[in-house]
């Protein structure tokens, strides 16, 4: 990977795409992409403004209501998303890449996950817009039939995390398009790199105009118009709770269709009857891939007291040698986290953890070591002796902090797994199958894994986060209204 020539994404400012062009904003701004690794800029980007997001929103519009592709057949539709998915299949290294310099995710785990998943978000939605599903019923007296169809929602707009920009951009863009709904990319201001770069493919593939749109933009303003917007007639956000709460109230006047899939504070529950060595494995891959920059990291950690010294000691011993470094090693284990502003909230946690008198037995650092100095590396953190109303324990902290709780009967472990505000995800270890099932039935979150932790993301068996993670479905119904037409027969 090192020896290619990278250059290319320097050479000039990379463009909105709005009604199929590639275009600067009027105002002609621009603004940086910078390297979590080095802090430094590593391309350049026209700087959307909300005079863009109208544009875009006017393209869209135009685009579902007098132009084709609501009206293809699904079968048309999958052809298209077909053409994305096999150009990106060929782009694999490219799209690693951006990845890496956009977010700081590592090329190995892009190239080995998000990309895979990426390739098939397309693939999957392209069969699935041939088969959309429907439902008949009889009436009682036998004198009447119902039918329920599902129908695109229209313009959408998909406002979208730095935190997994690729995937989560094809995954939920696929699902949009297969529904027949027009529709404009709002990546984040810190991961716009890959979107803007699929949005080269979407041109490629000879989309209709309008029918894609992607306005990049460090304002976070450009977010709320979409969402004030009256011809939008959908937001799905993914991002953090707090900014979910912001999005219902400001689509109160337009009473607009929102989705919303935010925060987590996973619980990840080891119980005594566990493969222990299998737990610690899944243990650290659930809460320190990516930084712990996963909604659905395991970032809670509750041992069984009987186990609790024993995980304990053989996850410190694999914690610590885990490998720090570029994001271009295929050795590397831990890359930066996003930004400047966000390595110091974490820090802050930290310092928190321990005023709240929690103990640290591995990490707790910024990494000084030249040359990662220059970016946000955080060394992997483990907090021992916290107790569940801590703030390590509440607030999801997004990096590489793990908090271990111990608890003694299953009572209190599934207390303690479902006393925090959040509901996402939640890991289950346990060899007993009453158990492992009595404990997910009690969970309150959308996505549980027994005797694993993450799982490749079935498209099939979407979850909707309970709690404060989450509300408006999952999958492409997410994106569809539904129509119940009753039928008189002669
Ligand atoms: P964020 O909430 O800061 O930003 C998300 C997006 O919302 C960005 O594009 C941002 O510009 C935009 N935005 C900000 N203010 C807005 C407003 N008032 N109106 C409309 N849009 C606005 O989140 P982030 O830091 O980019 O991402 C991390 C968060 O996302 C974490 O909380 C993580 O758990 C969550 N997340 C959830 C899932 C899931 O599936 N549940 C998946 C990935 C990330």
């Amino acid at each position: 990977m090192s020896t290619i020539d990278w250059n290319w994404i320097q050479s000039k400012p990379y463009q909105l795409f709005i009604d199929g062009i590639f275009r600067a904003g009027p105002e002609g701004g621009l603004f940086d992409i910078i390297n979590p690794a080095t802090n430094r800029t590593i391309a350049t980007a026209c700087d959307g403004t909300r005079a863009d997001i109208d544009l875009a929103v006017a393209a869209a519009r135009d685009a579902f209501d007098n132009g084709p592709w609501p009206r293809l057949t699904g079968k048309e539709r999958g052809r298209y998303l077909g053409r994305v998915a096999a150009l990106l299949d060929a782009q694999r290294e490219k799209f690693a890449f951006l990845e890496a310099v956009d977010v700081g995710k590592t090329v190995a785990r892009t190239l080995d996950y998000a990309l895979p998943q990426a390739i098939d978000g397309f693939e999957y939605y392209a069969a699935k817009a041939r088969n959309l599903g429907g439902e008949i019923r009889p009436a009682p007296e036998g004198r009447f039939f119902n039918y329920r169809v599902w129908e695109p929602m229209g313009v959408v707009g998909e406002i979208l995390p730095w935190n997994g920009p690729l995937m989560m951009a094809c995954h939920k863009v696929a699902a949009i398009l297969a529904a027949g709904n027009t529709v404009i990319i709002k990546p984040s201001e810190h991961g716009s790199l890959s979107n803007l770069e699929l949005a080269k493919l979407f041109a490629e593939a000879d989309f209709p105009p309008g029918v894609v749109n992607v306005v990049a933009g460090q304002n976070r303003e450009l977010g709320a118009r979409l969402v004030e917007h009256p011809e939008v007639d959908m937001v799905s956000l993914t991002g953090g709770t707090e900014t979910g709460k912001k999005v219902l109230r400001q689509a109160a006047n337009t009473v607009k269709k929102v989705a919303l899939e935010l925060g987590g504070k996973n619980p990840n529950i080891i119980f005594a009857d566990a493969d222990i060595d299998e737990a610690v494995q899944w243990a650290i891959y659930g809460a320190f891939a990516d930084q712990g920059q996963i909604c659905v990291s395991g970032s809670r950690l509750l041992l069984h007291e009987s186990i609790y010294e024993q995980f304990l000691e053989s996850l410190i011993d694999k914690v610590s040698r885990l490998k720090i470094g570029d994001t271009m090693d295929d050795t590397t284990d831990i890359g930066p986290v996003i930004t400047r502003a966000h390595e110091k909230k974490i820090l802050d946690y930290i310092a928190l953890g321990r005023q709240e008198g929690a103990r640290i037995v591995l990490g707790g650092h910024k990494v000084l070591d030249p040359p990662l100095d220059q970016g946000n590396y955080i060394e992997p953190t483990i907090f021992i002796e916290a107790t569940p109303a801590m703030g390590i324990a509440q607030d999801e902290i997004f990096g590489p902090v793990v908090t271990v709780l111990r608890f003694k009967t299953d009572e209190e472990a599934i207390q303690i797994a479902n006393d925090v505000s959040y509901g996402l995800a939640a890991g289950i270890w346990t060899r007993d199958i009453d158990r492992a099932l009595r404990t997910a039935g009690h969970m309150r979150a959308g996505q549980i894994y027994l005797n694993s932790y993450f799982s490749p993301a079935m498209l099939d068996s979407p979850t909707e986060g309970h709690k404060h993670s989450g509300i408006g479905g999952t999958g492409i119904h997410k994106y569809m209204q539904e129509k119940s037409v009753f039928v008189r027969l002669g």
